[in-house]
């Protein structure tokens, strides 16, 4: 068992819960839950980029299940009317967000968050929504690199010496070594490199080989009928920080103006493509603000308190597929202490993705 683990379940374990839920009634602090995925495939045999499944459709109904026994869950849409009425938040308040807009938000998250009556919020890269050709990029990388059967490849501008291609840990590797690279560079150049990636290693792209994989506009909007809030997560979900001036407008305006007309409501909410600075910046704070977002949400770790709130920053609760129960309730009721401890280590997995 790890430090975390170790303290999380002395923090979560059922006498802590009970003194907790019996004395813990400040306000002025509210939790956003980060989500990506949630499915139930085997993340060893997945073909596209398992990092992004944050939970089974189990783990994620249990997690549920706690959040609705002892948290308040809120919408962005409850903490703009908050905001404006001046009125302080609700003790314990918690938010739900998914990042990027897969289908299975709406297959396997939305009936289980139907079920237990919560709302959620999920951000969608807008182009990719409805699009059965195109794999968002860094699925793109996942496939390719577990497809290719080359047993090493060069890209000089991303490392000095071939990458070996072997075995699977150094396919991952290779693969994390591209994510990395591909979020430092400015975006065309990326966007160049991942137009040639296939071919580079030497794999036949199926021409529905995103089918099943994002959202579509219909479930969208059924979602949206039932209780689900959507925000921005830009177009084409670059790091915002690497495009220029007209397309970081593009990406802002765009993705709002679209999510609108579809939806025929304001749009109050822009989640920053992997929101830790410096992907994100002043300037697109600024944009965010002038666009007539009311929040811009970070993917920075920490719970988001009242009195200091940087309404276009604001911090989140990552959750992972790795996590125990025990984790996450302790992230939740005692996100300081956790914050602190995590913070402190570098976290390996949600350090390269969101
Ligand atoms: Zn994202």
């Amino acid at each position: 068992m790890g430090k975390s683990e170790l303290v999380a379940s002395i923090l979560a374990n059922p006498a802590s819960r009970h003194i907790w839920a019996h004395t813990d009634i400040r306000r002025g602090m509210l939790r956003v839950l980060a989500y990506h995925r949630v499915l139930d495939d085997d993340p060893e045999t997945f073909p596209f980029d398992e990092a992004l499944i944050s939970a089974s459709s189990e783990v994620f109904q249990q997690q549920m299940e706690f959040v609705r026994r002892n948290f308040e869950v809120l919408s962005f849409e409850d903490l703009e009317h908050c905001q404006r009425e001046g009125r302080p938040w609700p003790k314990r308040s918690v938010i739900i967000t998914f990042d990027d807009g897969y289908r299975d938000n709406y297959t396997h998250a939305f009936p289980i968050l139907k079920a237990l009556k919560l709302p959620a919020a999920i951000f969608i890269s807008t182009s990719y929504m409805g699009d059965c050709t195109k794999l968002f990029w860094w699925d793109l990388v996942a496939y390719c690199f577990k497809h290719t059967k080359r047993s090493e490849v060069e890209f000089p501008q991303v490392h000095h010496q071939p990458l070996p291609l072997t075995s699977a840990r150094d396919r991952h590797r290779a693969i994390l070594r591209i994510l990395r690279w591909a979020k430092q560079v400015p975006d065309e150049v990326k966007n160049q490199f991942i137009d040639q990636l296939a071919a580079s290693l030497e794999i036949e792209l199926p021409s529905d080989i995103a089918a099943g994989m994002h959202l579509t506009w219909e479930q969208i909007k059924e979602m949206a009928d039932g209780g689900i809030e959507f925000g921005s997560h830009t177009v084409t979900h670059p790091i915002l920080a690497n495009v220029n001036e007209a397309q970081l407008e593009t990406e802002i305006c765009e993705s709002k103006k679209i999510i609108e007309q579809h939806l025929g409501k304001e749009v109050l909410v822009i989640s920053y493509p992997d929101g830790r600075k410096p992907h994100y910046n002043e300037q697109v704070q600024q944009l965010a603000k002038a666009a007539g977002f009311h929040f811009g949400i970070a993917y920075e770790e920490g719970p988001v308190s009242e009195k200091k709130c940087d309404y276009f920053a604001m911090p989140r609760i990552h959750v992972e597929q790795d996590q125990t129960m025990s984790l996450f309730r302790a992230n939740l009721m005692f996100p300081k202490i956790m914050m602190m401890r995590k913070n402190n280590i570098q976290h390996h997995r949600s350090e390269l993705h969101s």
